[in-house]
């Protein structure tokens, strides 16, 4: 079976605008073609998972998410890094206006569609795989489909959306393979490890895997 680091899309590949549409909104921050680089040479599939609920609530279509999608990844290329294997994305929310997409559905993160599909159709063993995201839904993700998540956040701002019960132990300082690691402790999930960049998470991971 294949293992897969699944990656959130905003606020991991490329700069979170709040709702990320616009073509001239697409920013790759430094170092991410180099991860991707790097977690592609250590064997693991590249899966983009990315909720995108504006489509529900009628700010953007589905094709505006796959042009996109598509520019990031031809960004990623240009500067050198690898495709993506796979890019999943959920377009609904409950609170939406446009049908068909104003619904709950499993896929929107914290749920697991995403990853089970990708899973499904790219063979890939969860367990034994990463879920990389700079919010606690995707942490949450990650922990109900059994892959090991890393939280990407700026250390000195710590200003995810952590739920009740959770708290950080160590937010800085000394993280294996991170300037600024630590990590979160949560009663209901586990621990989870917290770095300030993708390249930070990224080295961990390779470390992991060496
Ligand atoms: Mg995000
Ligand atoms: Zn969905």
């Amino acid at each position: 079976m294949n293992r897969a680091v699944f990656l959130d899309r905003d606020g991991i590949l490329n700069v979170d605008r709040g709702y990320t549409w616009r073509l001239a909104d697409l920013v790759v921050p430094g170092g991410v073609p180099e991860s991707l680089s790097l977690l592609k040479k250590l064997g693991l599939k590249l899966v983009v998972v990315t909720n995108q609920s504006g489509v529900a609530r009628g700010k953007f279509a589905m094709s505006d998410v796959a042009a996109f999608n598509a520019a990031l990844e031809s960004e990623v290329v240009r500067r050198g890094g690898p495709r993506f294997d796979m890019i999943m994305t959920c377009p609904h929310h409950p609170d939406g206006s446009v049908a068909p997409y104003n619904v709950s559905c499993e896929c929107r993160k914290p749920g697991v569609k995403l990853l089970r599909d990708a899973a499904a159709t790219l063979d890939i063993d969860c367990s034994r795989s990463f879920m990389i995201g700079d919010k606690w839904s995707d942490v949450l993700c990650g922990f109900r489909a059994d892959a090991r998540p890393i939280l990407v956040q700026e250390a000195a701002s710590l200003s995810y959306d952590l739920p009740e019960g959770v708290r950080i132990t160590r937010p800085v300082a000394g993280g294996e393979g991170s300037r600024s690691g630590g990590i979160a402790t949560s009663v209901e999930t586990g621990d989870v490890e917290i770095y300030s960049s993708l390249s930070d998470a990224v080295s961990r991971v390779a470390g992991l895997e060496s």
